[in-house]
């Protein structure tokens, strides 16, 4: 499947909707969930257009890579999420139910997040 250019994620990209920033380098974005399911639910996304982790992680640069996970660390290190604990999440494809088909990690944290699966 290609990637579909008009999802949530990529409109975000380009401006035409509008987002909460958290931060951001070169090849990454981070914003708030729009509907958090705790009271830290950061989304992190690479700037370029990769549906999944799969396309990221074969197709992604290095500096693409280390980028996207420098900013998920340093928003751990900034709320100092290493003392209380916090879930990073990526869904990929319909047995995870992805909704938006741009790769986004979530992250999740300011409370007890419960079991992975309910
Ligand atoms: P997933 O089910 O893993 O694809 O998660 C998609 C996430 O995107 C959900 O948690 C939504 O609440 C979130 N979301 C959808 N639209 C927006 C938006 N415009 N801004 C921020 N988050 C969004």
């Amino acid at each position: 499947m290609t990637y579909d250019k008009n999802n949530i994620f990529a409109k975000i990209l380009r401006n035409e909707i509008p987002c909460n920033i958290v931060d951001q380098n070169a090849n990454a974005l981070a914003f708030n969930d729009i509907s958090p399911r705790a009271p830290i639910h950061i989304l992190i996304i690479p700037k370029k257009e990769y549906q999944n982790f799969n396309e990221f992680i074969s197709l992604a640069t290095k500096d693409e890579i280390i980028d996207f996970y420098e900013l998920i660390n340093k928003i751990i290190k900034k709320n100092k999420l290493y003392e209380s604990g916090y879930r990073i999440i990526a869904n990929n494809g319909s047995n995870a139910n992805q909704e938006v088909k741009h790769l986004h990690y979530h992250l999740l944290a300011g409370k007890n997040l419960g079991l992975m699966i309910n």
